[in-house]
């Protein structure tokens, strides 16, 4: 039997997450504390089920199927059945201790409480609830649907039954899952988003227009998307957030996060999710 999951915050990665759960076959509850959020994710998902549909990767019966897997909720008592939590909600410290306090205290006796933080340590979060062992890091890539990878987080406590669970539920949504140990940022962000940040300064200082850069990096390196398209993508808030944990929990200066993303995030110019961010959409 699939396990039962219940996913935390529907929003960017967590309807992603969702979404191919549903699709895998697993019982599905999205919990946000918002009921437009929730109302939101479920419209997403189901338009990109219909472009998998459309594509013919999927048949009208497994769509009918995966949005019938899929229950709401704005309280967080609907873990209290599930067999795997993710929790993906706002990239903020105080906001996830605080969470997995609550988690921890409505799952039931053997869950996994997984996170899909991009760079919050999973030592910490794990040091603060009564099963450490249970807890791990599980990084989903943006879009979920399309993206390969997951970022599997072993804390300091994890016990090698919640890493090979995970692992398992990441291949059982058809992804590929590589292991890595809990330090800021863990492989993915800390080489990311560094050149995401070198990208700002340049804008910063006029070395180059958004677009220029973008350009170099796509047509010079290969990337499919310039590094200020993606943090448009990706949101700037969560960007800015990222760095500041790397910078707080490594020390180095070199990840200070750029005076220009500060600003950018001040003004509420997130990104793509907000309608603008370097690029308006
Ligand atoms: P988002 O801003 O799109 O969505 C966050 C959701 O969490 C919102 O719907 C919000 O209402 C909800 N939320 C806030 N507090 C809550 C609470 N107490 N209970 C339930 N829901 C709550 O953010 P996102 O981009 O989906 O990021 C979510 C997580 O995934 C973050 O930890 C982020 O670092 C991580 N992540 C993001 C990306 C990315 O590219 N955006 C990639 C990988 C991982």
């Amino acid at each position: 039997m699939s396990d039962r999951i219940a996913v935390i915050g529907a929003g960017q990665m967590g309807n992603g997450i969702v979404h191919v759960s549903a699709v895998a076959g697993h019982d599905v509850v999205m919990i946000d504390i918002s009921q437009g959020a929730l109302d939101k994710a479920k419209a997403t998902i189901e338009k990109n089920l219909d472009r998998q549909v459309k594509k013919g990767a999927l048949d009208e019966a497994a769509k009918a199927d995966a949005m019938a897997r899929i229950a709401t909720s704005t309280s967080l008592d609907a873990v209290a059945d599930a067999q795997f939590v993710i929790e993906a909600a706002t990239e903020n410290v105080d906001l996830k201790h605080k969470l997995f306090g609550e988690i921890d205290r409505l799952a039931p006796e053997g869950a996994i409480l997984a996170t899909n933080t991009s760079s919050i340590s999973i030592t910490e979060i794990a040091g603060r609830v009564k099963r450490p062992e249970a807890v791990i890091g599980m990084h989903f890539m943006n879009p979920v649907p399309v993206m390969q990878l997951v970022e599997v987080i072993r804390g300091l406590a994890t016990s090698q039954e919640t890493m090979d669970r995970t692992l398992a539920l990441a291949k059982g949504v058809g992804k590929t899952p590589v292991e890595v140990n809990d330090y800021p940022g863990f492989v993915a962000n800390r080489i990311l988003l560094p050149m995401i940040n070198e990208a700002v300064y340049c804008v910063m200082e006029g070395v180059g227009t958004p677009e220029a850069i973008d350009q170099v990096m796509k047509l010079g390196m290969n990337h499919p998307m310039g590094p200020l398209t993606l943090a448009d993508f990706i949101g700037l808030d969560t960007c800015l957030a990222i760095l500041e944990v790397m910078h707080k929990g490594l020390g180095d200066p070199k990840y200070r996060p750029c005076p220009l993303l500060r600003k950018y995030v001040a003004q509420g110019w997130l990104g793509r999710k907000a309608g603008r961010g370097f690029y308006s959409y």
